[in-house]
């Protein structure tokens, strides 16, 4: 089959790195166009050389002439700032993964939607921010939208087994994370190395808190609610610690489809990088014998208060999964920082959300000028809360 040519945004990251893995081992199928960082020069100019990347792109404008230096001699042309990113997305790619975290990857992933790439979306909180309006573009570009974050990904493929009209309701899973049985006050106070310490999953430092705090299976069900187009009822979570269900789909005939595969993200970023078809994973195989059993309980919203706001959000609607993203960007950068305690982060998200449904003239949301204003809006207003909330 031909060769496909695919960029990668965010490819010195986490998802980055299973992703440049995958294409390791593929190398004869698949050409890269654009490669893009934030700030790790190094690791960026290593990736473009070993895979002869056209572009390489930085984020910071600072970094410009370090990357040219360490990319001398080769044929990858360099570029920095946002619109260098931007500017990556846009060149043409068969295939573009979106893995920037937070929504700073939102326009670099409307620039690969605009021109109807296959996006593999791993970056959930553009999805978040931007959802009135994301998927509506991308069919309009007739762009095709592969969901990389593993729930997701599971539902793709659960859904194609039946008859979107026939179903009843979907399920994502979540591991809990490392605080699933902890007492509440014990939660409060957790510190920064507990918090990174994930059960199964090894991910970036943001979601690795996210999924502590249970606001990444918040965000992910507001991400599927947008992906799917469904409604807040539509949508359970179901705590799994083994993290070996990902998603499941329950048609009206009671059938429930399952995606399983070990807590590996190279799997479903495999299943976005090969289809229609199927390509090969990573080489080790899922064994259920060895594993043995799989639990499953139903989510503590007491405890997670992040989870019942991600549907406070969603049935609040116009803009306030945004102000939810956004407030616990905030929350999260302050937590790293040692500004607030962990049980602090759901409450600065509470009330920066409060504050908006109070004070907020909500609208529709359009366009990503439109997103990212209520975006920085509600950025600021997290601020502004933060003292009252750390105390
Ligand atoms: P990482 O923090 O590991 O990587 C983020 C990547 O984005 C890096 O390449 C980083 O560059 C780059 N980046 C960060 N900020 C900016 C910016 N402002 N402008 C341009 N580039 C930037 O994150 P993950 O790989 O863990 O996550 C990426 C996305 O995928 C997130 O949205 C996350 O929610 C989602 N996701 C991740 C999963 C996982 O297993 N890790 C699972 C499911 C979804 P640099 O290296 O220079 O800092
Ligand atoms: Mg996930």
């Amino acid at each position: 089959s031909a060769v496909r040519s695919v960029t990668v945004l965010g490819a010195t990251g986490s998802i980055g790195d299973s992703t440049m893995d995958l294409l390791r081992g593929a190398r004869d199928r698949y050409r890269v166009e654009a490669l893009t960082a934030n700030s790790n020069v190094e690791a960026l100019a290593k990736l473009a050389r070993e895979f002869g990347a056209r572009f390489a792109a930085i984020a910071d404008p600072t970094k410009l002439s370090a990357l040219k230096d360490a990319l001398a001699g080769t044929r990858t042309e360099c570029g920095a700032g946002e619109s260098a990113i931007i500017e990556a997305a846009a060149r043409p790619a068969d295939w573009v993964m979106a893995a920037v975290s937070g929504a700073a990857g939102l326009k670099p992933a409307l620039a690969a939607v605009d021109r109807g790439a296959s996006v593999a979306l791993a970056n959930k909180e553009c999805l978040v921010c931007a959802g009135d309006f994301f998927m509506e573009r991308a069919a309009k570009a007739g762009a095709c939208i592969l969901p990389a974050d593993s729930e997701h990904n599971a539902l793709f493929q659960a859904l194609a087994s039946g008859d979107r009209a026939e179903l009843v309701r979907v399920i994502i899973t979540a591991s809990g994370g490392p605080f699933r049985t902890w007492a509440p006050a014990d939660i409060e106070q957790a510190t920064l190395e507990q918090a990174l310490k994930h059960p199964n999953w090894s991910m970036g430092q943001k979601i690795t808190i996210d999924s502590a705090s249970m606001m990444n299976k918040g965000l992910e069900v507001i991400e599927a609610s947008y992906l799917f187009a469904l409604t807040p009822d539509e949508i359970d979570v179901l705590v799994h610690p083994q993290s070996i269900i990902h998603g499941m789909v329950e048609f009206s005939d009671r059938s429930v489809m399952a995606q399983l595969g070990a807590p590996d993200m190279r799997i479903p970023i495999a299943h976005c990088l090969g289809w229609p078809d199927r390509i090969v994973g990573p080489s080790a195989r899922l064994d259920l014998a060895k594993i043995g059993q799989l639990t499953f309980e139903a989510p503590d919203f007491a405890r997670f208060p992040g989870l019942r706001l991600a549907y406070e959000a969603l049935r609040t609607g116009k803009g306030a999964t945004t102000v939810y993203n956004a407030a616990n960007e905030v929350a999260v950068a302050a937590f790293i920082a040692g500004k607030i305690k962990f049980g602090a982060i759901a409450r600065l998200v509470e009330a920066t959300m409060n504050d908006w449904i109070r004070t907020g003239n909500r609208a529709p949301l359009v366009s990503a000028d439109d997103a990212i204003s209520v975006d920085h809006v509600a950025r600021n207003k997290a601020a502004a809360l933060l003292p009252q909330i750390a105390l």
